[in-house]
């Protein structure tokens, strides 16, 4: 539309009949309806409307009541509109200018008019018949028209957005025939049952899908089966209504177009139930898709993340670009997931992990959680895992990358052999192997080396599971590694409890001969230790205290010269002298200046005073907190406020106290003059 040629259409100026009728207008009072009912002057018409056809293009004006009472023929919106063309704009003769708005956002009394519009006799039918939008009024039929065109538009947009992502979704390849197959048997290999028929030998294992003997299995107890060997939670036939797993699931593809690869996340949960004998029940098991990650082909960098959702809010389920929660925390969808491994030797293929049989690994650690994302970076990023994991040492080789940080510091990455980067003894790399020693094993083995001591498989596990690298290094310091061992699995005893026990010889400096280190009766020797500690620590405090109650001795007579002896007839102020004067105030008045006051007072931040009636001076009644000569509080029993001849006194009182402070500074500085 040629702006010039708009303003060359008819001029549509106010009509005799317009002003005459805005003139005639007196309006009348109404009764209205909202939170109240109230009445108010409503005018005929608040708005006046006038249109015009020509060469395609339909001319919109608009008036207000208001302008042409004042004799005000210009409209206060012209409106073009091109139905072709799918085109609007707005002169706005007062302000002479042009305005691409839509009506109702130009108008803005427009929301609390109640009236009915003036339309110009045939003018309502011109505009319909224009925008072919059925029998309205002017005003309701261009907005109608000027926000559909907007929704239009808002849908090109988004269709634009959707082609976008679904150009990177159709690269995705389908899910491999066996996708299903893996799910049940794989990603949930980790939570497998050993279901038993209680009083009968008979089992159905989970893992193998076999029917087996029962081997006097407890409810709960984690067995292994007897035809598969898995490790399996036993589960009594009848004890549960139906068993549900559920597991974050994904799968690694290659992109069509080979420009990288994508991580799609599913959700998914498994059901069993009796009536289905426990195996899998197909009906009701099932995943769904959650996010993908797309990788460039070095492994190491997502590119883009998409999520599965409500698209806009429009109710349109589909893949979404990554939302933007505006959460400092939440940086999008997790990567973390059990990964489909099937594919994975064929995906490695031209990739930094060409080398890296990464599919043992993750067959070996079938049904564990990884941040897929994250360990593909590490193992791209760390080509030495290539050796730990050929040579068999998967859990480690997990351990370490499954959070994705090549900075891990158990290993030395710069050593060139491998018991050299993990720190052992060469002799020891079989045993490691053998028992697919953990990054917590490891640790723990990397700390009896430094102590020259020779673990077997068994004790590492033990000690790791037990206690960990940090407090097991403790323990080799006091005791024997085996006897020790022996010694806490014979007497039941918490490790907790044991090393606690250890701390208490140390702190008492016995000397942790054979009997002392694993006494006949461990709990008796732990609460001898204890109560010892205690008094020990009982007597270093008692002589703190004393200590302290010296140094308060000491600064009593500057204080007494400052607080005390003041002249009033009713109270007496009265000074610690020593800890137990706080306590016992503290008990008699109920409040807590037996805690920090004592230390605070010795610092000289405050002094503490108990004032007194001088007829019962013994017994509690105000605790008194002075700075200087400032009262910080003064507090009766519980801490409740002072009687208000409490309040006066201790006016008068701090008054006294800084003149006594003032008189004594003036006296230091005449000596220091002198
Ligand atoms: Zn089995």
């Amino acid at each position: 539309m040629i702006r010039k040629k708009l303003l060359a259409m008819p001029a549509l100026p106010a009509t005799q009949q317009m002003i005459e009728t805005a003139a005639q207008d007196r309006g009348s009072y109404k009764k209205l309806y909202g939170w109240q009912n109230y009445t108010t002057h409503v005018y005929d018409h608040d708005w006046y409307f006038r249109a015009v056809v020509q060469d395609g293009i339909l001319k919109v004006a608009m008036y207000s009541r208001s302008q042409l009472v004042l004799g005000d023929t210009d409209p206060k919106l012209e409106i073009y509109i091109n139905r072709k063309e799918e085109k609007y704009i707005t002169w706005i003769p007062s302000e002479k200018r042009w305005s691409k708005a839509r009506i109702s956002y130009l108008d803005d009394k427009r929301w609390s008019t109640i009236a009915d519009d003036w339309e110009e006799p045939g003018a309502r039918q011109m505009v319909n018949d224009y925008l072919q939008n059925g029998e309205i009024r002017i005003y309701n039929a261009v907005d109608r028209f000027q926000s559909s065109l907007k929704n239009a538009k808002l849908a090109r947009a988004h269709q634009s957005e959707k082609d976008r992502i679904d150009a990177v979704m159709d690269l995705v390849p389908d899910l491999p025939k066996d996708w299903e197959d893996w799910i049940y048997k794989s990603a949930y290999s980790r939570d497998m049952y050993l279901i038993y028929h209680p009083g009968e030998d008979r089992a159905y294992c989970t893992a193998c899908g076999k029917e087996t003997t029962r081997k006097n299995a407890r409810h709960r107890e984690k067995v292994t089966c007897p035809n598969c060997h898995k490790r399996v939670t036993a589960l009594s036939w009848n004890k549960q209504k139906s068993l549900t797993d559920t597991k974050d699931i994904g799968i690694l593809q290659k992109l069509k177009d080979g420009s990288g690869y994508c991580l799609t996340v599913y959700g998914s949960k498994i059901c069993r139930n009796p009536k289905t004998d426990w195996k899998v029940d197909t009906t009701n098991s099932r995943w769904w898709k959650k996010s993908r990650h797309i990788i460039n082909s070095d492994m190491k960098y997502v590119r883009k993340v998409y999520e599965y959702g409500d698209f806009k809010n429009t109710g349109e389920y589909r893949w979404c670009n990554q939302v933007q929660h505006g959460s400092y925390y939440y940086d999008g969808p997790s990567s973390e997931c059990v990964l489909y491994h099937r594919n994975l030797k064929r995906l490695r293929k031209g990739t930094p992990l060409n080398y890296m049989p990464v599919e043992e690994l993750f067959r070996h650690c079938e049904g564990w959680y990884s941040h897929v994302t994250d360990q593909l970076y590490a193992l791209a990023a760390r080509p030495e895992l290539e050796y730990m994991i050929k040579a068999g040492l998967y859990s480690l080789a997990w351990d370490i990358t499954r959070r994705g940080c090549p900075g891990n510091e158990t290993v030395d990455w710069n050593q060139k052999k491998l018991w050299n980067s993990l720190r052992i003894r060469k002799d020891r790399i079989p045993m490691c192997v053998r028992m697919d020693i953990t990054e917590r094993q490891l640790k723990t083995l990397q700390k009896a080396e430094k102590l020259n001591i020779n673990l077997t498989s068994g004790q590492i596990a033990w000690y790791s599971r037990e206690f960990g690298p940090e407090i097991s290094q403790e323990i080799w310091q006091y005791g024997h590694v085996e006897k020790t061992k022996a010694y806490i699995e014979n007497k039941n005893i918490r490790g907790v409890d044991y090393i606690d026990y250890l701390h208490e010889l140390k702190k008492l400096r016995i000397r942790p001969t054979e009997d002392v280190l694993y006494p006949r009766d461990f709990q008796a020797a732990h609460e001898r230790t204890s109560q010892q500690l205690r008094e020990k620590e009982e007597a270093l405090e008692k002589k703190k205290v004393k200590e302290k109650d010296r140094i308060l001795k000491g600064m009593l007579p500057e204080l007494e010269e400052l607080y005390l002896n003041t002249k009033a007839d009713e109270y007496l102020m009265v000074l610690p002298t020593c800890k137990e004067d706080f306590n016992r105030e503290g008990r008699e008045n109920h409040n807590c200046v037996g805690g920090s006051y004592f230390d605070k007072m010795l610092r000289g931040d405050s002094v503490i005073l108990f004032l007194r009636n001088r007829e019962d001076p013994d017994k509690a009644f105000c605790t008194v907190e002075m700075d200087g000569s400032k009262v910080k509080q003064c507090r009766a029993i519980r801490n409740s406020e002072p009687p208000q001849e409490v309040k006066t006194f201790m006016e008068k009182y701090s008054r006294e106290v800084a003149r006594r402070i003032m008189k004594k500074q003036e006296h230091v500085r005449i000596n220091v003059a002198i």
